[in-house]
């Protein structure tokens, strides 16, 4: 088989992206008439649609049409196995990956072409599909619909001719019913005759910060993003549906039906199923290692009556609101909002909005559970709801039952790790470490990040400024402010200018430096989303993914780097808030990818 090394189809893929040019529908001269006959536009093209409906030409089985261009598909040239890329590239490879004629299983992680050879000694198995990875691997068994085996096969949606509605099983759908009907099992619109709708809130807690310490204050809020579903006596499912921002929701149902039974979930579902949930596991068994049930309240509808009158209109329930206390497990519902919030706004465009490209998500929480660190994050550890999440997250639930919970700054700050443990190349913080001690660049960089990820998040999620980083844990607690006006005093060690790029930092310093260049970036002090999504996304900019300055590792330098490459403009802004303004000797790298 033939295999092109990068060098050489990397700029196959410049070309592609000038072809728009051949489009025929930019004719700048007359359009008055409409002709009938249609002149085939190939110029250049070497495969792909003509513009009349005809070919210009089709490529090879192992390689794929690009925007008119035959494209080999990166195969990796030597097999390097888990530890280091076999490309830097991953072409149109996905995470999911594929398995090729060589019995080799090659996957796409943080931007780079990783192989493993499946015939090797000493290999699991054969290359093929395993559900607890949600993606190919050796030792795997058959193949997924959604994601084909053979690498360089796509996905063909599955939409009969007459079908309006329904999954495509590519993870896209065949179409959207009206909003006053449903999708009918066989894929076609139809007129929904009842509806069962109302509110969900919850009750949380907010942190209230004095020179004293910390109170609670009890509040309400909307319970939105969970999922809800209607079901009958005999326990199938008639509608489900997801609440909204202000936690309303509407299911719709084909007909009236007595004695419902409504669910509410802590799960946000993708397009191949659960994406993030909030998992409530036993105090029976070890939490590492049990299958755990996703947190659900019930409530029984009594539902509509089979009546004559009202024929041809739906018959409307509105069953008020329902208020989930903190007896009742609300802290499950704030864990599941403020992991949300972050799916939504900063996690998601990551991967681009494909969701099936986000690694999926378990928070585990139960009031009466605890392990032994105060808060932590795993890596590796296997949950399984609906299938599998398998890098999930911990609250220890002891301090959140009493009030972690309630801290989104920390909560966020845990969240922070696994995103930069599952989408970026970053290493993630390692062991103890506490206020004021001079961390090696990555390490500082990895903390200080997440605690700016954890104060700017909460500061969005609540729509105002909050400087301040609390995590209460059974010692030590944390109680970090970040700016120099609050009450919450912080001294924090500054950065040698004389020093250089490699010196050890604080990782505070990491998070005032970003945390000022979060206002900075956005010209205002306020919780802007923008500026804070354009530092989530430099996390995957490539100078960050495949460059390296500064200290070996990801650091705040490589941070600095990718801001600059993205908008020379940034130079200036971090010159006066983190060179000036904070004391870091940041020179301008000036090399981008
Ligand atoms: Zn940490």
């Amino acid at each position: 088989m033939d295999r092109l090394p990068l060098a050489m189809v990397l700029p196959l893929l410049m070309i592609a992206a000038c072809s728009d040019d051949a489009n025929p529908t930019d004719a700048t001269g007359d359009v008055e008439t409409f002709e009938d006959s249609c002149a085939p536009n190939c110029g250049g093209l070497q495969c792909g649609d003509d513009g009349c409906g005809g070919s210009c030409g089709s490529c090879k089985s192992d390689e794929k049409c690009v925007d008119g261009v035959c494209l080999a598909l990166l195969y990796p040239e030597i097999c390097r196995g888990f530890n280091a890329p076999s490309s830097d590239d991953c072409g149109l490879v996905k995470r999911q990956g594929c398995c090729d004629a060589h019995n080799r299983v090659i996957w796409c992680e943080s931007g780079s072409l990783y192989c493993v050879d499946c015939a090797k000694p000493g290999s699991e198995g054969d290359c093929g599909w395993k559900d607890t990875l949600f993606g190919y691997d050796c030792g795997g068994v058959g193949q997924s619909a959604s994601f084909p085996l053979e690498c360089g096969k796509e996905c063909v949606p599955k939409c009969t001719t007459n079908q309006e509605c329904g999954d495509d099983g590519c993870g896209g759908s065949c179409g959207k019913c009206d909003a006053d009907s449903i999708c009918g099992s066989n894929g076609i619109c139809i007129p929904s005759m009842a509806s069962v709708s109302g509110t969900i809130s919850y009750e949380f807690h907010r942190p209230v910060f004095s020179g004293d310490g910390v109170a609670l204050e009890s509040q309400t809020g909307p319970a939105s993003g969970l999922a809800v579903v209607l079901k009958d006596s005999t326990g199938s499912v008639l509608a489900r549906s997801m609440t909204g921002v202000d936690g309303s929701f509407l299911l719709l149902l084909a007909e009236p039906s007595s004695d419902l039974e409504l669910q509410i979930f802590t799960l946000f579902e993708g397009p191949f199923g659960p994406l993030m949930t909030v998992l409530q596991p036993s105090s029976t068994s070890t939490v590492k290692a049990g299958k755990w049930p996703v947190w659900a309240w019930s409530y029984a509808i009594e539902g509509q009556e089979e009546q004559g009158q009202g024929q041809g209109q739906g018959q409307g329930q509105d069953i008020g609101n329902i208020h989930i206390s903190v007896e009742d497990g609300a802290q499950a519902i704030h864990l599941f909002r403020l992991a949300k919030f972050a799916f939504d706004f900063l996690i998601t465009p990551l991967v681009d909005g494909d969701l099936s490209q986000l690694v999926s998500l378990a928070v585990l929480w139960s009031p009466d559970i605890s392990w032994d660190c105060g808060y932590c994050y795993a890596k590796g550890v296997g949950q399984t709801a609906e299938q599998a999440f398998d890098k999930p997250y911990f609250c220890d639930s002891i301090f959140i039952d009493r009030l972690g919970c309630w801290s989104g700054s920390a909560l966020f700050h845990e969240l922070a790790h696994w995103v930069l443990r599952n989408h970026t190349t970053a290493t993630f913080g390692m062991g103890n470490h506490w206020a004021g001690q001079l961390l090696d660049p990555p390490f500082a960089w990895s903390e200080g990040w997440a605690s700016f990820f954890g104060i700017s998040m909460n500061s969005m999620f609540f729509q105002e400024v909050d400087p301040i980083l609390w995590a209460p844990l059974e010692f030590n607690s944390v109680l970090v402010s970040y700016d120099n006006d609050s009450k919450i005093k912080t001294s924090i060690v500054v950065p040698d200018p004389t020093k250089g790029l490699l010196q050890p930092l604080d990782e505070r310093f990491v998070t005032k430096a970003l945390w000022e260049l979060w206002f900075a970036l956005a010209s205002t002090k306020s919780p802007d989303q923008a500026a804070a999504k354009t530092m989530v996304e430099n996390l995957v900019s490539k100078r960050m993914l495949k460059w390296d300055r500064g200290h070996q590792g990801v650091d705040l330098v490589d941070f600095l780097d990718g801001l600059v490459c993205k908008n020379p403009d940034h130079k200036t802004i971090i010159d006066q808030s983190i060179n000036t303004g904070l004391g870091f000797p940041y020179d301008d790298g000036g090399h981008c990818p």
